[in-house]
């Protein structure tokens, strides 16, 4: 039997219908603004998002550095972040390279930092040591924080401090739909405060392929070049593009199932010796959680269950539309064996 991956939402094969709706995508080229299914796409995830226009890009990497681009300036501008927040740790250092930030991280809790925290960081206006604040960024839900969605209060404080500091603002909402499936908040409502935005379709949704950055439809004009700079101009998309609005229609209510399964999992993690998590504080899909020797866990259980070690002590597991409450089941018997 192979493994139950846990690995990460990233892990999920289009399924059937999926396959059978990219297989009647209608396409055309893209960089000419004639594939109508990557049109129909980026319309409906600016509406979704409640900004004036989309673009279809290759990944949420690409969405999180070119809208670093847009709002900053190379040479002593400063984005404010969460230390665990994906820019910081997981892009080779893009927004160095790419945008030429200083970066500067904030202490938040699961990711969450609070409109204090922020105003505390903000560098004083007209003061020609210091970098420049100008951007802030907010994830949602919190990928390193172990799923944490940002309550909608806690975005708007955000949103109001950096407004009186007049800093540009991002979210990066790689898992916004399992963030708006646990709260019941409309995802416009997370996104439309925000001068960019962007949906990750690769994640929990389910698609092979492709995130859409959203903004004014100035920003995205401008974003468009990067895009085309970077080589993240498509062809005939609509394959992948209608694998999103497949995604769209039939895999966020169900992201519900992915939650109940996490706190499945989280529960019956924290029973067992040795394993120092709050199921608690388990709002989404993703589980993370702290042992002795978490690289050693992860090489034993290799062969039943896939899951990611970030330190030597945190474990992270990620549950998914491809992982149903059976095999969460046997995981946690496999956890059992190892840790009982
Ligand atoms: C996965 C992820 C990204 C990057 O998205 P890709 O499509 O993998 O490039 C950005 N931010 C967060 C929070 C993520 O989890």
């Amino acid at each position: 039997m192979p493994p139950i991956n846990l690995y990460s939402d990233t892990q999920t094969r289009p399924s059937a219908g999926m396959r059978a709706a990219i297989a009647a995508a209608e396409v055309g080229d893209e960089q000419r603004g004639l594939d109508p299914t990557t049109l129909a796409l980026q319309e409906r995830v600016a509406d979704l998002l409640g900004h004036e226009a989309g673009l279809f890009l290759p990944s949420g990497t690409m969405c999180n550095e070119i809208a670093l681009r847009l709002h900053a300036r190379p040479g002593g501008d400063e984005v404010l972040l969460d230390r665990t927040a994906h820019p910081v740790n997981s892009e080779a250092g893009g927004p160095a390279q790419l945008a030429g930030l200083m970066v500067r991280v904030l202490d938040g809790s699961r990711g969450v930092f609070t409109g204090l925290q922020l105003e505390a960081a903000v560098r004083p206006a007209a003061n020609r040591y210091m970098p420049r604040s100008r951007l802030v960024c907010v994830e949602q839900t919190s990928n390193l924080g172990g799923g944490t969605v940002w309550p909608l209060s806690a975005v708007r404080d955000v949103l109001e401090v950096a407004a009186r500091h007049g800093l540009r603002t991002h979210m990066d909402g790689a898992r916004l739909m399992n963030a708006v499936v646990a709260s019941g908040v409309a995802a416009s409502d997370f996104t439309g405060g925000f001068d960019s935005a962007w949906l990750d379709f690769t994640k929990g949704l389910g698609a092979p392929v492709g995130a859409v950055l959203v903004g004014s439809r100035e920003l995205i004009a401008e974003a468009w070049r990067w895009k085309q700079m970077l080589g993240g101009a498509f062809r005939q998309s609509g394959i992948v593009a209608a694998g999103c609005l497949y995604a769209l229609d039939h895999n966020v209510e169900r992201l519900a199932i992915d939650h109940s399964n996490a706190s499945v999992l989280a529960h019956g993690l924290a029973g067992l010796p040795g394993v120092d998590l709050d199921p608690a504080s388990v709002q989404t899909n993703i589980v993370m959680f702290a042992v002795d020797d978490a690289p050693g866990l992860v090489a034993r259980l290799a062969d039943r269950v896939e899951v990611q070690a970030f330190d030597r002590h945190r474990v992270r597991a990620v549950t998914h539309l491809d992982v149903s409450r059976d095999e969460v089941e046997r995981a946690l018997s496999a956890f059992a064996e190892e840790l009982g």
